[in-house]
């Protein structure tokens, strides 16, 4: 029976709002699976590193886990890239914490990331405890489709990476297709690769009144194309901005809303490049800049759009085209990763090859140009959305959880 569960997550925390610098998918992820397991009766504490002297050494969630704040390096943000050197504190931090526990004994850790799944290495080599980790994104899938001109992933976090899935006692990936990749990329032990999909939050993305949330968005009838991300090289805002060059071609009020914020200093060049580039394609009118949303309004947006687009260059789930479809939202999105696995080609969405814009403009069309084509679609989105309840999620991580402590996994 698994009791008690730590959480490792040293680069970010989920009080942290998701949508721009750091925080995204893991954050939505950490924050839903740990309530999820605590209303199954299992006691949750994730531990992050501190990032500010007032936050509390330990918090307790409006839904019931436990956030641990651990000194590990200055407590003021640092980019990934700076935090290689601290990982080393941070487990120590962690193991002691684990160890002097004296309200009962932690059953397993599970990292998230490869910072903290090399945490969580030296966690349990102190402590003994076993080890799952998931990675949310790998070092060497992102670098195989990178877009041109963008630095390679470093050559650390692809030691790491390949350490954790070496030695850990269990790796998860969130489709098949990431596990194929950690198979046959970082050479992971088959028998130590499960798969165990994330879920999404259904009681909030379900489809509701679609003319309220137009009215809301200030959408009139104007065709109406959705991003929603963090704004940086790998999620191909740029695809499609020029996308909707194509689309106006033929629905000249088609306009594009951008939900998200940039993500790091690199992401802040990127924004201003893309504002550069609508700019400079005459489209200043037709996007609408909505930056950093809470959560709770994502469906709003999802409701009231005509259509997701989802350019990525790579993507291990792709949570926002998930939401989507729950949501009853067709997604036109990159044939990559795990966009494969969320949507159903033809019929939640459109699979699209490779990332020349003018392909992505011609898969928007057939959906805006057809309400037959968009009825279709929603019909299937909303289907395969549905897949992803959290109580089957949870319940499968709970089997996963329990063969690896009894040694069977
Ligand atoms: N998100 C949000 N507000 C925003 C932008 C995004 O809450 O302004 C959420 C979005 O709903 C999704 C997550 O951030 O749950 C992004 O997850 P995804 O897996 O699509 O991308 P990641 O950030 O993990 O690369």
């Amino acid at each position: 029976m698994i009791r008690r569960v730590a959480f490792l997550s040293m680069h970010t925390s989920p009080l942290d709002l998701p949508g721009s610098g750091e925080a995204g998918g893991m954050n939505v992820y950490i924050d839903e699976l740990a309530a999820s397991l605590v209303s199954r009766g299992v006691e949750v504490t994730v531990f992050t590193r501190r990032t500010d002297p007032g936050q509390p050494r330990v918090l307790t969630t409006p839904s019931g886990y436990r956030v641990a704040h651990v000194t590990a390096g200055p407590a003021v943000r640092i980019p990934i890239s700076g935090l290689g050197t601290l990982v080393g504190e941070f487990a120590k931090r962690v193991t002691k914490a684990i160890a002097d526990r004296r309200s009962g004994a932690t059953d397993l850790v599970h990292s998230h990331y490869w910072l903290s799944g090399w945490a969580g290495l030296a966690v349990k080599q102190a402590v003994g405890l076993p080890l799952a980790n998931s990675f949310h994104t790998l070092g060497r899938v992102k670098d195989a489709t990178r877009r041109p001109g963008q630095p390679p992933e470093p050559l650390l976090r692809i030691a790491a990476e390949t350490e954790v899935i070496t030695f850990s006692d269990c790796v998860i990936a969130s489709t098949e297709y990431e596990a194929v990749e950690l198979i046959e990329q970082y050479g992971a032990d088959p028998s130590r690769v499960c798969v165990n999909p994330p879920g999404v939050d259904l009681e909030r993305f379900r489809p509701g009144d679609r003319m309220e949330a137009r009215r809301r968005l200030g959408i009139d009838r104007a065709p109406t194309v959705l991003f929603v991300g963090r704004i940086q090289a790998l999620k191909g805002l740029d695809v499609a901005v020029e996308a909707l060059c194509t689309v106006r071609d033929r629905l000249p009020e088609a306009r594009l809303i951008v939900v998200g914020g940039p993500s790091g200093p690199s992401g802040e060049e990127e924004h201003r490049s893309i504002q550069e580039m609508v700019d400079r394609l005459g489209l200043r009118d037709a996007v609408t800049w909505w930056g950093v949303q809470p959560h709770g309004r994502l469906p709003i947006f999802y409701r009231g759009a005509d259509i997701l687009v989802v350019p990525s260059r790579s993507e291990s789930f792709g949570l926002v085209a998930a939401e989507a479809q729950a949501s009853g939202l067709p997604v036109v999105a990159a044939n990559v990763g795990g966009l494969r696995y969320v949507i159903r080609d033809g019929r939640s969405g459109v699979l699209v090859d490779g990332w020349d814009p003018a392909d992505y403009g011609k898969a928007l069309l057939r959906v805006l140009e057809s309400p037959a084509e968009r009825l279709h679609l929603a019909a299937g989105a909303l289907e395969a959305g549905r897949r992803f309840g959290w109580d089957r999620a949870t319940e499968r991580l709970l089997e996963l959880y329990r063969g690896v402590t009894d040694g069977t996994r």
